[in-house]
C-alpha cells in the first residue's frame, strides 16, 4: 500500500533530532520554549520570504487566532472566510466571539472566490480570509485589492502553502498577516505541533508577540494585554532550523510529482476527472487534490490498487454541525458543495518513488478508462 501520508517522514534526521533532545535538555539554562533557537527560526523565516516579522507561535490554528485578536477582532464584527476548507477557518473567527461570513469557493481550483468575498462584505466586516486550498495559492492580488478598497484588514491563512510564490511573492507575505503550519502532514511539518505569523506591519507584529505569552510586553510578569500561551518549543526550532535547507529540494520533488500527475490526468476530463490547473506560479504542494464525478468508485478503486487517498473535506464548512449556527437560513454555496462531493486527495510527498508515482497515475487513467468502457 501506499500511505496518504509516509510513516517515515523524519527517518533521516532521526539521530538529529535525539542528539537535539539531549542537548538542550542538558544545556545548563535548561530553556525548552522561547530561547536562542526559536529567535533563530523565526529569523531564518523572516529573511527565507522576506517578511517583516517572523513570530513562532504553537500551531497554525494559534497563529490565525493571534492574527484576529491582535486585529481586536471580537464580538460584533464579521470576518470573510471560504465556504470550503479546513475548520480553522470558522473555529478561530467564532472562538472570539465573532461572525464567519461564507463566500462560495471557485469551482475549479476550490478557493475563495474574490467576488462571493466581495460581495459578503458588510459594514461589520473587519477582515477578509482567504486560504490556500491543497495545490493552489488564492487569488491574493485581487483580495489585496478588495480589502485596501473596501477598508478591511487581510488575513491570509497560507497554513499549507510556505514555499509557494505568485507573481514573485512568497504565500505568506500578501496579507496584513499571514501563518504557517508546522504540524507534521503540512510542506515544512514537524515531529510536533508548531506554527508562526508573518507580517510586515512592526505594531501587529508586536502585539503577536506579546498576546503569544500572555499579553506580556516588556517586563516579566507585566501583562498589558489579555493574551494565550502560544508559545514555541525550542527542539522543535533547532530541528526546523535543521530541516529548513533542504525545504527548497522537498518542495521541487512534490511540484514535479504534481506536474506529472497534472499531465497524465488532463486527458481525463471527459471521463469525470479534473485535475488542477497546470503551471508552477500561486502553486502549492500540500496535497494533490482532484475533483472526480465518481469520488467514492474513484477512492474504492485506488484502495483496491494499493493506493491510500483521501477526502478533504466532506461537508462544505457551513454544512458542519458546528458552524450551522453561521449558516444563514436559505443561503447555499453551491461550488464548495460541489467540491465536497467530489474532491479526492492523492499522495505526494517528495519521497515517493518514481515508480509510486507512476504506479498512482496509472491507477487513476484505468479508472478513467474503465469507466468510459462501461
Ligand atoms: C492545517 C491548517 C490550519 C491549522 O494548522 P494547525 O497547525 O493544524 O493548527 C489552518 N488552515 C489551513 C488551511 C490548514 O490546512
Amino acid at each position: 500500500m501506499i500511505p496518504f501520508f509516509p510513516p517515515d517522514l523524519f527517518e533521516q534526521d532521526r539521530e538529529v533530532l535525539i542528539d537535539l533532545v539531549h542537548e538542550i535538555g542538558t544545556t545548563p539554562d535548561q530553556k525548552f520554549i522561547l530561547g536562542t533557537r526559536t529567535a533563530a527560526f523565526e529569523d531564518a523565516l523572516r529573511t527565507l520570504y522576506g517578511a517583516g516579522d517572523a513570530i513562532a507561535c504553537s500551531s497554525g490554528t494559534s497563529a490565525l487566532t493571534l492574527v484576529l485578536r491582535a486585529m481586536e477582532i471580537g464580538p460584533g464584527d464579521e470576518v470573510v472566510v471560504p465556504a470550503y476548507g479546513c475548520a480553522p477557518l470558522a473555529n478561530t473567527v467564532a472562538g472570539l466571539g465573532a461572525t464567519p461570513v461564507f463566500a462560495d469557493i471557485d469551482p475549479w481550483t476550490m478557493v475563495a472566490d474574490p467576488r462571493a468575498m466581495d460581495d459578503a462584505v458588510t459594514a461589520r466586516t473587519k477582515a477578509l480570509m482567504p486560504a490556500h486550498m491543497f495545490s493552489v495559492m488564492a487569488d491574493m492580488p485581487t483580495l489585496r485589492k478588495i480589502a485596501d478598497d473596501r477598508g478591511v484588514r487581510l488575513v491570509e491563512d497560507s497554513a499549507v502553502a510556505q514555499g509557494g510564490v505568485l507573481d514573485g511573492r512568497p504565500a505568506g507575505t500578501w496579507g496584513d498577516a499571514g501563518v504557517f503550519s508546522f504540524v507534521q502532514v503540512k510542506t515544512f511539518g514537524t515531529a510536533g505541533e508548531g506554527g508562526a505569523v508573518l507580517t510586515a506591519d512592526p505594531a501587529l507584529g508586536r502585539t503577536v508577540r506579546a498576546l503569544r505569552n500572555h499579553g506580556q510586553e516588556g517586563p516579566r510578569f507585566v501583562h498589558q494585554r489579555l493574551g494565550l500561551n502560544s508559545r514555541f518549543d525550542e527542539i522543535l526550532a533547532a530541528f526546523q532550523l535543521h530541516r529548513l535547507p533542504g525545504l527548497a529540494a522537498r518542495l521541487e520533488r512534490r511540484a514535479r510529482i504534481a506536474a506529472y500527475y497534472t499531465e497524465r490526468f488532463t486527458p481525463l476530463r471527459d471521463a469525470g476527472i479534473l485535475p488542477p490547473p497546470p503551471g508552477r506560479n500561486g502553486r502549492c504542494y500540500y496535497v494533490y487534490s482532484l475533483l472526480a464525478d465518481r469520488r467514492d468508485a474513484l477512492r474504492d478503486h485506488l484502495a483496491e490498487h494499493g493506493v491510500a487517498s483521501h477526502v478533504y473535506y466532506p461537508q462544505a464548512l457551513p454544512r458542519q454541525p458546528a458552524f450551522a449556527p453561521y449558516a444563514p437560513a436559505g443561503r447555499s454555496w453551491p461550488h464548495a458543495e460541489r467540491a465536497a462531493a467530489r474532491q479526492l486527495a492523492l499522495p505526494v510527498y517528495p519521497h515517493l518513488t518514481d515508480a509510486q508515482v507512476e504506479h498512482v497515475a496509472d491507477a487513476v487513467c484505468a479508472f478513467a478508462t474503465e469507466g468510459a468502457r462501461r
